[in-house]
């Protein structure tokens, strides 16, 4: 079994990943903020007066939906985050979940939440396609 990158290895990680956490939080912040406010608009006036347009109201809900899903996606990276910030307490980050080596510091700098190592990540991909193609 291999060690995760010490405290010391992880700072640069450690970084990126409370900026990151920062961002992530503040995107859910808007999200929310912008999906109350358009179901808010739904309830005011001039409608009263106004045909009901099928169009704008599946415009409406679609734009939600995309909201929701987009918050489902940001929440699922703020958890990786708070994820890999244990991780890096507990002296075991950048190891893979799945196949315990040590996950390369180049991929760690583009996604430093990433929890599984490039094959690993691959064969998950493929495995989810071809679940996918069979659930069909
Ligand atoms: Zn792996």
């Amino acid at each position: 079994m291999e060690k995760g990158y010490s405290k010391k290895e992880a700072a640069e990680f450690k970084k990126m990943l409370l900026k990151q956490r920062e961002i992530v939080r503040q995107d859910m912040d808007s999200i929310e903020q912008e999906t109350s406010a358009s179901s808010l608009k739904e309830g005011v006036g001039e409608l009263s007066n106004m045909p009901v347009h099928l169009a704008d109201i599946s415009a409406e809900s679609y734009e939600q939906e995309f909201a929701a899903e987009l918050l489902e996606n940001k929440g699922e990276v703020a958890a990786d985050i708070e994820n890999a910030l244990r991780k890096i307490n507990e002296g075991i980050y950048g190891l893979c979940e799945i196949c315990g080596k040590r996950i390369k510091k180049s991929r760690l700098r583009v996604i430093p939440y990433a929890r599984y190592c490039i094959e690993c990540q691959k064969k998950r991909e493929e495995e989810e396609k071809s679940s996918l193609r069979s659930g069909e």
